[in-house]
């Protein structure tokens, strides 16, 4: 679509060559991976990730703004879920968004008491609700910065997680049914924050 891939934004020099690569360089998945500063409910995609509760029945922050821009019919479909458990997801239609799908995970609330355990659920949430996505057929999946707001995760650290759970799920034989991966920020700050970090989990070279 016409959100910009990580390879244009390495090719304008928003983003610059990591000194110290994670993961090895692979250019055709630098295609398949987008940065955009938004309105996660604006997007016209398979499937948005929402930041959700364990109740599934919509809150504050982009939870609340998925369910608003839906409209009351998503509630009446994740009221007949169950709710969900922190780093599970479960998928739903998208009713009024652009967006066809939502697919609702929980994160965790942060702790710095238990960060290790924290991490394996945050980085549960992005494994399962791509493996979701790909269940369903879908191919192109965006998310927000799941925990980072209300939640209390520390973005840098959630940045990382996230990162590194998308790449690993990019190289798995799921991840080729993927076309696109879209991470969707909402503050400049955060914005930094993944320019930053991308190119370590993405590198050019
Ligand atoms: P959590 O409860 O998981 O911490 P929040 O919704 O409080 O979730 O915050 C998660 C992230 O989503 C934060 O970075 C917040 O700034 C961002 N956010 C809030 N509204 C939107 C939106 N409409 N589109 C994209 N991101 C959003």
């Amino acid at each position: 679509k016409d959100i910009r891939t990580i390879a244009e934004l390495f090719k304008d020099n928003v983003l610059r060559s990591a000194k110290e690569p994670r993961f090895p360089a692979n250019a055709s998945l630098l295609n398949r991976v987008s940065l955009l500063q938004g309105d996660i409910t604006k997007l016209e995609v398979d499937a948005i990730v929402n930041a959700a509760n364990h109740s599934l029945l919509g809150g504050y922050g982009v939870d609340g703004a998925i369910h608003h821009a839906a409209g009351s019919e998503l509630r009446e479909e994740c009221r007949t879920l169950n709710g969900c458990d922190t780093g599970d997801a479960k998928i739903t239609k998208g009713y009024n968004l652009p967006s066809k799908h939502v697919i609702h995970t929980v994160g965790p609330v942060y702790q710095s008491s238990y960060a290790e355990l924290k991490a394996q659920q945050l980085a549960s949430c992005y494994r399962i609700s791509l493996q979701l996505a790909v269940k369903n057929s879908l191919k192109h999946i965006a998310f927000p910065s799941i925990s980072t707001g209300v939640y209390g995760y520390p973005i840098g650290n959630a940045t990382h997680v996230a990162l590194k759970e998308v790449r690993n799920f990019l190289d798995s034989e799921d991840g080729l049914k993927l076309d696109r991966v879209i991470f969707v920020v909402w503050s400049d700050d955060d914005k930094r924050v993944y320019e930053n970090l991308i190119p370590q989990y993405f590198p050019l070279e």
